[in-house]
């Protein structure tokens, strides 16, 4: 498609955050796609957004799942031709994580295969579809989790949540955000880690905001903002 109306992939858009970055973008006039694991959900969640007369497409897109993740991209080039926006925001959290002397290395190794690797393979299937697009954007769902300056500040209220999992890969996304920014200088693509804040979700069970709050500030970033290579969380930017 060759019309102004701008394109936008949100991974684990079923259900939580991202179901809501979904629904602000729609409501916001994009064209948005729904990446979800399972078809029946994907379903669900385009019902609940017509249901507010909001149009979006969807996906199958499974971060584990390579092949998922080409025919994805596959998908979205023969049929909207590019992707003006990316928000990687499927992640999960493993309860059998914990401190690194005793987290369950096979939680360890699913919680960075999905979050970190799994973002990666995502972001690389669609690099060139936002380079198809006039000005790219890649929203990276980050977690104060992974900063490396609060997991060593004991004033901080995130050094006691010792998940050495869930955190360093935020921590290694956080660093997908740097080296592609850097990579991608001479290009007019936009890529920042953003934090939501404290928001209660499934992966959560508890927090002090709603999912549709938390979807703010990634929605901002998706649709404005010029700077690159940041990261930015409800209190400003966030230290690496
Ligand atoms: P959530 O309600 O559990 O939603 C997570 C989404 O990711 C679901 O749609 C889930 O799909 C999807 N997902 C998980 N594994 C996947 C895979 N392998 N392939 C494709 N999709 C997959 O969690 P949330 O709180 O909204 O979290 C969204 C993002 O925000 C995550 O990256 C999380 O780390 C980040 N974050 C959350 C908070 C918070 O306070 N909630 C704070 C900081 C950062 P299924 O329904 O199929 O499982």
């Amino acid at each position: 498609m060759t019309d102004g109306i701008r394109v936008a992939l949100v991974t684990g858009a079923n259900k939580g955050i991202g179901l809501e970055i979904a629904r602000q973008l729609a409501q916001a006039g994009v064209r948005v796609i729904i990446g979800a694991r399972d078809d029946g959900r994907a379903r669900a969640a385009v019902d609940d957004l017509a249901s507010q007369g909001l149009v979006a497409h969807s996906v199958r897109l499974d971060l584990d799942d390579e092949d998922s993740i080409t025919d994805a991209a596959a998908t979205i080039a023969a049929e909207h031709g590019r992707l003006d926006i990316l928000v990687n925001n499927a992640g999960i959290f493993d309860t059998a994580d914990g401190p690194p002397g005793t987290a369950s290395l096979a939680a360890v190794r699913r919680v960075m295969e999905t979050n970190f690797l799994g973002t990666l393979a995502v972001t690389q299937a669609m690099l060139p579809l936002l380079r198809a697009a006039p000005a790219g954007r890649i929203v990276n769902l980050s977690s104060s989790l992974g900063s490396l300056t609060l997991n060593g500040d004991p004033a901080s209220p995130y050094y006691s949540q010792r998940f050495i999992g869930y955190n360093a890969s935020k921590a290694a996304l956080n660093m997908l955000t740097i080296q592609l920014h850097e990579a991608l200088r001479d290009t007019p693509i936009v890529v920042n880690s953003v934090s939501p804040g404290f928001v209660k979700t499934d992966l959560t069970g508890y927090g002090t905001m709603t999912p549709e709050e938390g979807a703010r500030l990634p929605v901002r970033h998706a649709l404005g903002g010029d700077e690159s290579g940041q990261w930015f969380g409800p209190a400003g930017e966030t230290p690496w």
